[in-house]
């Protein structure tokens, strides 16, 4: 197994701030830097990042850890894994066999296995003489070599043995290749599902291939487009086409654009735009959205032109306004979809457009009014009606403000009226959703032996000092979890001789309710240093009820003594007295 030293080397190669802002937007605020807590809901930046300590505390929910820590809750690995990735992205060589595998549960290995192979399959035929139409095809719709390689674009061959036969000469058994939905069986045996059709490999998060899209690119009347069916691996909802592309770009430009298709993400990389990506399908799941405001605050929803491509983006906008996000809106002329838009207006006149995004209230202003007559009565009730409900769950008082002034302007009814009517519905709404809070630990009323025990504990984590008064002055913390982590402080602090919050969160990674105990301290609010006196303070109020639980059990012990034990007893009590004195001159 890997060593502590280890450990501490890789983790110190990384800076907690760049890793932790390549998955949420951090801002910069004094000497710490704030973000949305992906551990909780919440739409707050209520999580501290330290380049200091190189460790990150949420004030909502508690989370805390090093840069291990949050791999491992974030990506939802286990701790090796963590720190391969940490590895990875730090460039150190791991002597230990789970690089190679990291976050790959090898439960599904052989279905990534077969689909890695048949990718690559794919794009070696696009070149071959049997590719050439598709390839061919490929140039005519203006995606070039360099767009190619990017997206590994492929070819299935004509011939429906040649994946069948390959997955099988590996050994592959069939059950794997029926399950991959690579292979289909029928009455003559196993063959390729895929035959002459142009291959688009779709990717999971990570940038693993999952599934397929096919497309046909010689005969309009078939189906055009063949997507792989849902596997273990390969869930449509909870995936989005380019994302682990895309992660970068959108840190970078500090945004993220969603398109429909995965051909209107791979047009627009060919006019140098790459914060894309596409949801495959117009409605946005809960997990996609998530996904989105991880990678940005700031989304632009660029859907196609047509009415599905609006019907999308509203119920796109529900659930990122669910998740606390406010996105903007592109529409599109003419029905047209970003592929086809770019292909016949120019990068310029599509970049225009990104540029001018609308606000979601003015969308849903232009949405509910589509297809109505606002100088008919019911036409304009309903519209006045929706724009209302729509408006109360802006949060933002600006843009309701705005909004309300310009349903004033159309429907001319008074401001003053349209604001109780949003007022009224507020009522409604609050009395029948309950709006999630953050569980905080019950304020339970807590000793001042608990207070002096947390206080000591949290100068110890980042103080040498205090560890020495703990260890001459204390020795033994009176609540059992306390106690456990003092002992572990202690351990630390003596094999490598001071403490550094960030390793020793790894040191103790493996003991549950330790780590538990761990983040209630960090993330209590005291100064940063205390001073000798109040360590010994602390100590001392510690020591206080130590020996005043002694003397109690002493004196029930006395209860039923005998003279002899009595006296034993008693000079017993006398002696831990006048001890305690002692330290305190
Ligand atoms: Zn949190």
């Amino acid at each position: 197994m890997i060593g502590q030293d280890e450990l501490q080397h890789i983790r110190e190669q990384v800076d907690i701030v760049d890793v932790i802002s390549s998955y949420i937007p951090l801002t910069q605020k004094g000497r710490n830097f704030f973000g949305v807590c992906p551990f909780h809901d919440d739409n707050h930046p209520s999580m501290s990042v330290s380049r200091e300590k190189q460790i990150y505390t949420c004030f909502a929910c508690g989370a805390t850890g090093n840069v291990f820590k949050f791999i491992m809750d974030y990506e939802h690995v286990s701790f090796m894994e963590a720190v391969a990735i940490v590895a990875t992205k730090a460039g150190v060589e791991l002597n230990f066999h789970l690089k190679k595998t990291h976050s790959t549960s090898s439960k599904y290995q052989k279905l990534y296995d077969c689909y890695s192979l048949a990718s690559k399959l794919y794009q070696n035929n696009l070149h071959t003489k049997s590719g050439s139409g598709a390839l061919e095809y490929l140039k005519k719709r203006q995606i070039d070599d360099a767009c190619m390689k990017e997206f590994e674009i492929g070819y299935s061959l004509k011939d429906g043995q040649v994946l069948t036969n390959l997955l099988l000469n590996k050994k592959y058994e069939k059950t794997v290749l029926l399950k991959s939905g690579l292979v289909i069986e029928n009455a003559y045996g196993l063959s390729d599902i895929y035959i002459d059709r142009v291959m688009f490999p779709l990717w999971d998060l990570e940038g693993r291939v999952v599934g397929f899209s096919g497309r046909l690119y010689n005969d309009e009347k078939q189906f055009k487009y063949i997507n792989s069916k849902e596997s273990e691996i390969f869930k449509k909802g909870e995936l989005l086409y380019n994302y682990h592309r895309a992660k970068e770009e959108a840190r970078k430009k500090k945004q993220i654009i969603l398109m429909e298709g995965f051909m209107d993400v791979i047009r627009a990389y060919t006019i140098g735009i790459k914060n894309v990506v596409a949801t495959m399908g117009t409605a946005v799941t809960k997990e996609q959205a998530s996904h989105l405001k991880r990678l940005s605050n700031d989304i632009v929803i660029c859907f196609d032109g047509d009415a599905a491509g609006a019907k999308g983006t509203a119920s796109c906008i529900e659930e990122l306004l669910k998740l606390g996000v406010t996105p903007k809106v592109v529409r599109l002329e003419n029905d047209l979809d970003p592929d086809e838009y770019i292909r016949k207006y120019g990068a310029s006149a599509f970049q225009n457009k990104l540029n001018n995004p609308m606000s979601t209230m003015d969308f849903k202003l232009l949405y509910y009014k589509k297809n109505k007559d606002l100088s008919d009565s019911a036409d304009l009730t309903s519209y006045v009606k929706e724009v209302i409900s729509e408006l109360s769950k802006i949060p933002d008082e600006v843009m309701r403000e705005v909004t309300l002034k310009k349903v004033h302007d159309e429907s001319g009814l008074e401001i003053s009226f349209l604001r109780e009517q949003l007022e009224k519905l507020e009522v409604q709404e609050v009395k029948n959703v309950s709006v999630p809070i953050v569980k905080k630990e019950k304020d339970k009323k807590e000793t001042k032996y608990e207070k002096a025990e947390k206080a000591l504990l949290f100068y110890m984590l980042r103080d040498g000092n205090a560890i020495r008064v703990y260890q001459e002055k204390v020795t033994f913390m009176p609540t059992k979890v306390y106690r456990n982590l003092a002992r572990e402080i202690s351990c630390f602090y003596n094999e490598y001789g001071k403490i550094e919050l960030a390793d020793f969160m790894t040191y103790v990674s493996d003991h549950e309710m330790i780590e538990e105990a761990l983040s209630s301290i960090v993330t209590l609010p005291l100064k940063e240093e205390a001073k000798e006196e109040e360590l010994n303070d602390y100590a001392k109020v510690i020591r206080e009820y130590t020996i005043k639980s002694e003397i109690k059990r002493l004196q029930k012990e006395m209860a039923g003594a005998s003279l002899e034990e009595k006296t034993k007893l008693a000079t017993r009590i006398v002696e831990l007295r006048l001890g305690d004195k002692k330290y305190d001159k």
